[in-house]
This record gives structure tokens, sequence and C-alpha cells, in this order.
């Protein structure tokens, strides 16, 4: 598997996101999707505390999804 692209910093997720609720790139809840993979760890700091976490990511942004390598959604980063 060769992951296609690491996630968001911690700084750029919000409350879902960060708490895996969500997708990590799109926004997409995974509440309600079955397929959801980890995206790897987002990385992030507040001074002396690091936030460091596992996010995950839906079916259509998985990096290791082999059948839409090309799939772009809303939320990706600019
Ligand atoms: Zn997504």
């Amino acid at each position: 598997m060769t992951p296609l692209r690491e996630p968001p910093p911690v700084a750029s997720l919000t409350y879902a996101q960060y708490a895996g609720w969500a997708c990590c790139w799109c926004g997409t809840s995974l509440l309600d999707v079955t397929g959801a993979v980890s995206a790897g760890i987002a990385r992030g700091q507040a001074g002396a505390h690091v936030l460091d976490i596992e996010v995950y990511a839906c079916p259509g942004c998985a990096p290791s999804d082999p059948g839409r390598p090309e799939h772009h959604c809303q939320g990706d980063p600019k």
C-alpha cells in the first residue's frame, strides 16, 4: 500500500474529524459509512502538548483505494 497523501494537520481538522467521526479530507460523517479506513497520523502540537492522532478517511478518500485513485472530493485541500 502506498499512501497518496498525508492527513491534514490537526489544526485544520474539525472536532468530528479529530475524534474520528468524519473523513479527515472531505468531512463526510463516518458514523453511517462502512469501509472507513485509517488515513494515518495527523500531526499537531499546542504548546508542550503533542496532539498527534490517528484520523480516518471515507472509502472515496481512502489512500489505498485501488479502484478510484483519482478521486477528489469537495474538501480537498487547495
Ligand atoms: Zn472523504
